[in-house]
C-alpha cells in the first residue's frame, strides 16, 4: 500500500529543510600538536542525568540465536521443519444433553530431525474441569466461576496405528495433565514417519461462561452452539522447545498446520457454519439454499441465503426429522471450528482478491441480530475487510470465510470467527474487521500466541488501522476503541501514558503473564503502535511495506519468533532497529525531548542565522519531526534522525535562514510518545 499525498509530505518538508536547516558544523580543523599524527578535536557528547547513549544503542541480543532453521535475514532457514497434523472428525451433538461426541483420527507426520518417543495433545475442555490449572490462574481473561464447571474432556478410547498397509490398531498408553496428554511411543516415531491416533471422547458443551466455546439460546428460542476448543490436538513440536505444552488457562492456542475433514451429525432442523468449504451441500441445503448459495458466489451485493422469515419455514430444511450430517473441508490450517443452530439466518457474498480470484464471504446470525444496523452487513464487513488486507499485506489463502453471531464473541478461527450477538454499527464493523484481520496473524502467519500474544493481536490491530481508514473512506475511522488508542486522542500520547506505568509490563513478557488491566495496552496497542511507528516514522511506508510483506509471505503457515521478525524488519528494511527493539518490546523506555535557547547565532549578523538546542531526556529514542516557524508566517520541518542521539543527549540544531524564528517546536502533530510535552516548544 502507498500513501502518495504523504510521501510528496516528507519530500516537500526533506527539501524546505536543506533549504534552511543544516547541522551544527564541526569546530574548524585544528593543527595536530608536534610528534601527533592526528588533531584531538574537542568532545561534543556525553550522557545526561536520564539519558544514556550507550544503553539505547547497545548491541540487541535477539531472545533466540540464529542457525539452518532460521537465518539472520529473519526468514526460515535451509532446514527449516515443521511437523503436520492431518484430522478427520466425525462429530455429532445431542441437543437433549448439550454433549459433543467425536470419532477423530489424527494423522501426524513427524518432519523433524528428531525421533519422538512421545507425542503431546491439548485437551482443552479439561480447562472447565474444577481442579483446571485456569481455576486459580488469576489473569485468565475468562476464567469461569466456581459455579461453571464441567467434567472435561471424557476418553472413551485412545488408539494408534503405523501408516504401513498391514498396521492393527493398538491401545494407546496416555497421561492427562491438566489440558494436555501425553501418549507413548512405544516404538518412537522417526524422522519422515507419520502415525495415526484414533481417539473416541465426549464431553459436555459449556453454558454462555464456556467463552471460548457454548452454548447458549437465542431470543426467539434457538441454541447457539459455537463449538471451538473441542477436540484433542496435537501440541507444536518444533526447534525452539520441542514440545510447546502451555496449559490452556483461558487465552488462545499455538497448532500445527494441517488438512481438516469435519463430518458434524446433528438435528436436521440445524444449520452448520464451518471453518472451510461445505463439501455436500445437496445433502444438508434446499434447492432453493444451494441456487442463492451459488448467486452469492458472484454477487458483490450480500445474497440472502435463508431469511428470518424462513427460520420458521419447514421447508427451509431438507428433511424435518432426524439428523443430517455436513462436511466442511479446509486445507493448511491449524485449526477447524464449527457452530449448530436452527435459528440461523444466512447471507453471503463474493469477495474480490488479488489476480482475479474470488472467495466466499458468509454471515450466519440469529433473527435479533438481523437487519441493516446490525448483521444484516456483516458479510459486506468482512469481505471489505479481507479484499484491503489481500491487496495491502497476502492474498486471502482460503475459500470461504463465515462469520457466526453467537455467545462466544469475539474470537478468530481460520476461516471463522465468532462476533457479538448484539454489536450493531461501527461496534460490529471494528469487531468484525479485528476478527476478520486475525486471518493474517495468527492463522495464515502462526507466531506462539500462548507466549507472544503481541504478535498476532498487536501485528492484527496494527493492520485494523488501515482498514478503518479505507472501510467507505473512513466513515469509522480513524480507529479508536479499546484496541487502539481508547480514549479518542492522539495514540502517542496515550501509549504515552501507558509505557510510563512502572508496573506495565514489557511486550517480550509470557503472554500468560500480562495480567488483564495491560492485556489490551500492552498486547494489542503497544504492539500495534511499535508497527504503526515504524512505518509511519522510523523506515517510511515505501520500505517497511517491502520488508513487512516478506515477512508475511517468508512465514505463511510457519511459526516465526520475536527474534524472527525483528531479523526480518531490520534486514529487508535496511536499519540496525536495535535501539528500537530494546526501548519499545524488552523495555517500557519513555521518550521526552525537550527544546531550549533559541537564539540568534549572533544578534548583530542575522545572516548567521540561528540556534536551537534540543535535548533527549528519556532512554528511548524515535525518529522525531521539528518545527521551526518564522516571524514571517513561513515554517520548515525536518526529522531528527535516531543517530542524532548516538553519542550525545543535547544537539544544537543550526537555523541557517536570515527570518527571524519566532518558534521551535519538537513533534507538533503528536506522532511519538514525547512524555512531557510542556517543554517540547521554545519561543524567541
Ligand atoms: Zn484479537
Amino acid at each position: 500500500m502507498t500513501h502518495p499525498c504523504a510521501v510528496r509530505r516528507v519530500l516537500f518538508a526533506a527539501a524546505a529543510f536543506a533549504l534552511s536547516v543544516t547541522f551544527a558544523p564541526l569546530p574548524g580543523k585544528a593543527q595536530p600538536p608536534a610528534g601527533q599524527r592526528r588533531p584531538q578535536l574537542p568532545d561534543t557528547g556525553g550522557r545526561s542525568a536520564t539519558y544514556d547513549p550507550l544503553k539505547t544503542f547497545a548491541p540487541f541480543a535477539m531472545p533466540d540465536a540464529v542457525n539452518s532453521y532460521r537465518s539472520g535475514n529473519g526468514a526460515p532457514g535451509p532446514a527449516f521443519w515443521a511437523n503436520q497434523a492431518d484430522y478427520e472428525m466425525h462429530a455429532s451433538i445431542d441437543t437433549a444433553t448439550q454433549t459433543l461426541t467425536n470419532d477423530e483420527i489424527i494423522t501426524y507426520t513427524n518432519n523433524s530431525p528428531d525421533m519422538l518417543n512421545s507425542l503431546w495433545l491439548q485437551v482443552e475442555q479439561n480447562t472447565y474441569r474444577t481442579d483446571s490449572r485456569a481455576r486459580t490462574f488469576a489473569g485468565g481473561s475468562r476464567r469461569p466461576g466456581a459455579d461453571q464447571s464441567s467434567e472435561g474432556t471424557v476418553f472413551e478410547s485412545m488408539e494408534l496405528m503405523g501408516n504401513g498397509k498391514n498396521a492393527k490398531a493398538e491401545k494407546a498408553t496416555y497421561v492427562i495433565s491438566d489440558t494436555r496428554a501425553r501418549i507413548d511411543l512405544p516404538a518412537g516415531l522417526a524422522h519422515g514417519a507419520q502415525i495415526k491416533v484414533h481417539i473416541k471422547y465426549h464431553y459436555k458443551v459449556p453454558g454462555q461462561w464456556g467463552g471460548r466455546t457454548s452454548v447458549g439460546k437465542s431470543k426467539d428460542g434457538y441454541e447457539i452452539y459455537d463449538i471451538a476448543q473441542w477436540y484433542p490436538r496435537m501440541c507444536v513440536y518444533d526447534d525452539i522447545r520441542g514440545w510447546d505444552t502451555q496449559p490452556f488457562l483461558g487465552n488462545e492456542f499455538y497448532t500445527e498446520f494441517g488438512n481438516f475433514d469435519n463430518y458434524i451429525t446433528v438435528p436436521a432442523s440445524m444449520l452448520v457454519a464451518g471453518s472451510g468449504v461445505l463439501v455436500n451441500e445437496k445433502d444438508v441445503l434446499t434447492k432453493a439454499q444451494i441456487d442463492r448459495l451459488a448467486q452469492a458466489r458472484t454477487s458483490d451485493k450480500t445474497v440472502m441465503i435463508r431469511t428470518v422469515a424462513e427460520i420458521k419455514d419447514p421447508a427451509s430444511r431438507p428433511k424435518q426429522d432426524g439428523t443430517l450430517t455436513w462436511h466442511y473441508h479446509m486445507d493448511h490450517t491449524r485449526d477447524a471450528v464449527f457452530s449448530a443452530s436452527a435459528g440461523f439466518v444466512w447471507d453471503g457474498a463474493k469477495i474480490n482478491l488479488p489476480g482475479g480470484k474470488t472467495a466466499l464471504s458468509l454471515s450466519f446470525y440469529p433473527a435479533e441480530s438481523a437487519g441493516d444496523e446490525g448483521w444484516g452487513r456483516t458479510t459486506e464487513y468482512a469481505k471489505d475487510t479481507i479484499e484491503n488486507m489481500s491487496h495491502d499485506w497476502f492474498s486471502y489463502p482460503w475459500p470461504v470465510m463465515t462469520n457466526v453471531a453467537g455467545f462466544s464473541s469475539g474470537m478468530e478461527y481460520p476461516a471463522m470467527v465468532f462476533d457479538g450477538i448484539n454489536s450493531k454499527n461501527k461496534g460490529l464493523f471494528v469487531v468484525t474487521a479485528h476478527e476478520v484481520g486475525h486471518t493474517w496473524f495468527p492463522m495464515i502467519v502462526q507466531s506462539n500466541e500462548r507466549r507472544d500474544a503481541w504478535m498476532d493481536e498487536g501485528f492484527n490491530t496494527f493492520i485494523d488501522i488501515y482498514e478503518s481508514d479505507q472501510f467507505q473512506k473512513g466513515i469509522w475511522g480513524p480507529k479508536r476503541d479499546g484496541e487502539y488508542a481508547p480514549g479518542g486522542g492522539f495514540p502517542a500520547d496515550e501509549i504515552a501514558k501507558i509505557i510510563a506505568d512502572p508496573e506495565a509490563p514489557v511486550m517480550l513478557s509470557r503472554a500468560d503473564a500480562i495480567r488483564e488491566k495491560y492485556r489490551h495496552p500492552i498486547t494489542y496497542f503497544k504492539s500495534a503502535e511499535g508497527l504503526y511507528i515504524l512505518r509511519e516514522e522510523i523506515m517510511g511506508h515505501e520500505v517497511f511495506d517491502r520488508a513487512f510483506r516478506k515477512y508475511i509471505k517468508d512465514w505463511a503457515f510457519k511459526h516465526p519468533t520475536p527474534s524472527d521478525f525483528f531479523r526480518a524488519m531490520a534486514s529487508e528494511g535496511g536499519e540496525d532497529l536495535d535501539y528500537f527493539w530494546r526501548g519499545w518490546y524488552q523495555n517500557n523506555w519513555t521518550m521526552d525531548m525537550a527544546a531550549k535557547n533559541l537564539k540568534w547565532v549572533d544578534a548583530a549578523d542575522p545572516s548567521k542565522g540561528s540556534v536551537v538546542t534540543i535535548v533527549q531526556n528519556g532512554q528511548l529514542v524515535i525518529p522525531t519531526w521539528i518545527e521551526v516557524k518564522f516571524e514571517d508566517g513561513t515554517s520548515t520541518k525536518t526529522k531528527l534522525p535516531a543517530e542524532t542521539w548516538m553519542q550525545k543527549a543535547t544537539f544544537d540544531m543550526a537555523i541557517t535562514s536570515p527570518k527571524k524564528v519566532a518558534s521551535v517546536t519538537i513533534d507538533p502533530e503528536h506522532r511519538v510518545p514525547d512524555n512531557d510535552r510542556s517543554n517540547n516548544e521554545v519561543k524567541q
